[in-house]
């Protein structure tokens, strides 16, 4: 069995708040909202990262976002949001199950500068 949380919130087994689901594609609002609407959308796929992705899921990368704007704007984000993935230990990546962050609601803040 699966020791991937998002396999096992894909499955059911840990529960989620689901906004979408399809044949390929799940999406659920993060549990530590980083914006004051913050879901992410996965392939049911078990994909590490996006560096684990190869050519054949070229259409199901692109299935994800094709799909963003249409729940963003389900969930009333009608000024416009934020898309992250984050990758590696050098991107922050907690959860190495591919997954696309969106973000938005008032006005997110320029990206940090470096220090
Ligand atoms: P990462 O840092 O890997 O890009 O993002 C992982 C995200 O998954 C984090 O924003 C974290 O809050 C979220 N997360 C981790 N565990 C769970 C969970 O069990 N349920 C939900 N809904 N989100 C989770
Ligand atoms: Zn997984």
């Amino acid at each position: 069995m699966t020791e991937c949380i998002f396999c096992k919130i894909v499955q059911g087994q840990i529960p989620s708040q689901k906004i979408y689901e399809d044949e390929d594609l799940f999406a659920f609002h993060d549990i530590r909202p980083a914006a004051p609407v913050h879901f992410m959308i996965i392939p049911k796929k078990h994909l590490d990262s996006l560096v684990h992705c190869q050519s054949e899921d070229q259409a199901l990368l692109g299935k994800i976002l094709m799909k963003a704007p249409q729940l963003a704007l389900q969930q009333g984000l009608h000024e416009g949001f934020r898309t992250v993935i984050n990758t590696g230990r050098g991107g922050g990546q907690e959860v190495y199950h591919l997954h696309v962050h969106i973000l938005g609601g008032g006005l997110m803040p320029p990206l940090q500068t470096k220090k």
